[in-house]
């Protein structure tokens, strides 16, 4: 059995890699045990044990090493590098108020743009205490974990780490410590909620020691501070320490020359085409600058703060908005400044070619998820050797099956030629794995008896398209699965009974089509999609129903990920997902 090293928690393409099967065959188990996972996602140690057992492979999966921090490594200055700005990310718990602290951060103190309001989310911001900036990352979590990951030397000077006073540390509080070590950034810890009864200040400190974060009280050099989004306590002292321990690292950076940094969000508008938002690393960035980013690349047209006031230049750690770019670039592209567009496209296309060689890392929302599974997937090939009887049959036989050829399958023709099946033609097919097909000829019984032996499958035809559908066939069993959605009806909110954490309880009628259950659910307020859940029963009245049909009434209870608000008017769409053998 082979032992496999994998950390604590991998992306679903490195596990398919590690396991040494197709991401779409992973993706389907995963989805099968419940899990829906794209490409670039995460799954635990645990999730990837039990895909191993269903899928019966020969593996046995050990927990890979800790890692050895990554040391921080210090761009080289000039003499002339100055004082920048500390770049923030926000991690911790779901629901121990990681937006809800951005939020208030940004609701006290944002540099407030003169277009536009602050009410959207915004990717990152800048924040001024006193006379200082300060700039936060406002990434999805797991956004956030991976550009830390992968860029944490470069992007990210310190993390602040929610802690829910009233719940204490938990397993994603863990989870972004040890990132927060391995990418060598300073740790600031956040006691949030500190508003609430339950909120208990002392237990959390020793939580936090366990974690070997020694607050600074108990001796230790970890900075917490006490806060809450809800009241706004302690945010201006929280703004203080991020700009004390900034000071101590001594964050310097060249504001001097062509701009470097890392997309960070793209995205497209109307009118406006691709839009990045990119936090400048290095460098001022000025309108009309070249700029390549991973496989794209813009001439700057318009450069905005993140709230949309248009700026003609901007440096170190400052988050811009840019547009002019040809394509969306991806999340965690590096952009650089080049000196003139013939530069610019020739870098980008170089990155095309890298790309398709080592895999796309970028992040994907799950309407995409399909493409990637397809790019991401090497193409399945169907090996064999045609012998025919004369030269022209074999010409179109093989015309024929190089026409077959699709951007997932095809047809590799490892030999061919005119005459009788020879025992060569069946070593061969036994050394590369191929099927023999023989055109308007016979299989002597000697070879007959050798190919048996040598287990090669050998099929003989006196009919081109017989011969082809056969290929066919062949081609379409390597086909990857599609996953398709398929819709089973609307449910327009009429009343909502009880939300808590993790479900809500609603009821409403049927618009159309007919309800099942297990399904998935998407919420949706007008046009607006607000999440994608699960909805694990239905009831008539008091009674359990397998299924409810347009035109009545009926309550559902829903599995969310996180805290969900229903509100009366929501629609709800029904629909499961399921593979679908595909042929050509
Ligand atoms: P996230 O999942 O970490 O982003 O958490 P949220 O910011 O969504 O907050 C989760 C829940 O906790 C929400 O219902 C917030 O209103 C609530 N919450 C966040 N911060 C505080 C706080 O300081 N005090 C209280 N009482 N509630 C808070």
């Amino acid at each position: 059995m082979n032992s496999i090293q994998i950390p604590n928690m991998i992306t679903v393409g490195d596990l398919a890699d590690k396991l040494d099967i197709p991401v779409t065959g992973l993706i389907t188990e995963l989805m099968k045990n419940g899990v829906m996972a794209t490409v670039n996602e995460r799954v635990d140690f645990d999730t990837a044990q039990i895909i191993v057992e269903e899928l019966k492979l020969e593996a046995e999966l050990v927990h890979e090493p800790e890692e050895a921090p990554v040391k921080r490594e210090k761009k080289a200055l000039s003499k002339d590098a100055q004082t920048r700005p500390p770049v923030v990310a926000v991690m911790g718990h779901v629901d121990h108020g990681k937006t809800s602290l951005l939020d208030a951060i940004r609701d006290s103190s944002v540099v407030k743009g003169e277009a536009g309001g602050i009410t959207q989310h915004i990717s990152a911001y800048q924040v001024k205490r006193g006379e200082r900036l300060i700039t936060f990352l406002d990434t999805p979590g797991h956004e956030a974990f991976a550009a830390i990951r992968e860029h944490g030397a470069h992007l990210t000077d310190l993390v602040i780490i929610v802690v829910a006073a009233d719940d204490g540390v938990k397993p994603q509080t863990i989870e972004a410590i040890r990132f927060a070590r391995k990418a060598g950034v300073k740790i600031v810890v956040a006691i949030n909620k500190i508003d609430k009864e339950g909120a208990n200040i002392n237990r959390i400190k020793q939580q936090l020691a366990e974690q070997e974060l020694m607050v600074e009280e108990w001796g230790g050099d970890v900075v917490v501070q006490e806060v809450s989004a809800k009241t706004g306590a302690g945010i201006d002292e929280l703004l203080d320490m991020i700009l004390l321990v900034a000071d101590v690292e001594e964050l310097k950076a060249d504001a001097k020359g062509p701009a470097s940094g890392l997309v960070i969000e793209s995205h497209m508008e109307n009118g406006r085409g691709p839009v990045a938002i990119a936090l400048i690393e290095s460098g001022t960035l000025k309108k009309n600058d070249f700029v390549v980013a991973g496989e794209t690349y813009a001439r700057v047209r318009n450069l905005e703060t993140t709230e949309g006031k248009p700026v003609d230049q901007a440096g170190p750690s400052t988050p811009v908005k840019i547009t002019g770019f040809r394509a969306l670039p991806e999340f965690a592209d590096e952009f650089t400044v080049v000196k003139d567009e013939k530069t610019a496209r020739s870098q980008a296309e170089a990155t095309v070619g890298q790309k398709r060689l080592t895999g796309s890392r970028g992040q994907i929302n799950s309407s995409e998820m399909i493409r990637i599974i397809d790019r991401s997937n090497q193409v399945a090939q169907f090996k064999v050797i045609v012998k025919a009887d004369v030269q022209g049959s074999l010409t179109s036989v093989l015309d024929s099956l190089k026409a077959l050829d699709t951007n997932e399958v095809a047809v590799r023709i490892v030999g061919s030629g005119v005459g009788a099946i020879s025992e060569n033609d069946v070593n061969q097919a036994h050394s590369s794995d191929a099927v023999i097909y023989g055109f308007g000829i016979a299989l002597p019984a000697g070879m007959r008896q050798i190919a048996s032996r040598d287990k090669v499958s050998v099929r003989l035809y006196k009919v081109i398209y017989e011969l082809i559908d056969d290929v066919k066939t062949e081609l379409s069993a390597r086909l990857a699965p599609e996953i398709k959605e398929i819709e089973l009806g609307k449910l327009k909110i009429k009343g909502v009974f009880k939300t808590t954490k993790n479900s809500v309880i609603c009821g409403g009628e049927v618009t159309s089509g007919k309800l099942t259950v297990p399904a998935m659910v998407r919420v949706k307020r007008d046009k607006e999609v607000l999440a994608e859940v699960e909805a694990t029963n239905l009831k008539r009245g008091p009674q359990d129903a397998k299924e409810v049909v347009e035109g009545e009434m009926c309550g559902t209870s829903l599995t969310t990920q996180s805290k969900l608000e229903v509100l009366e008017g929501d629609v709800l769409e029904f629909f499961t997902r399921q593979t679908v053998e595909r042929s050509l």
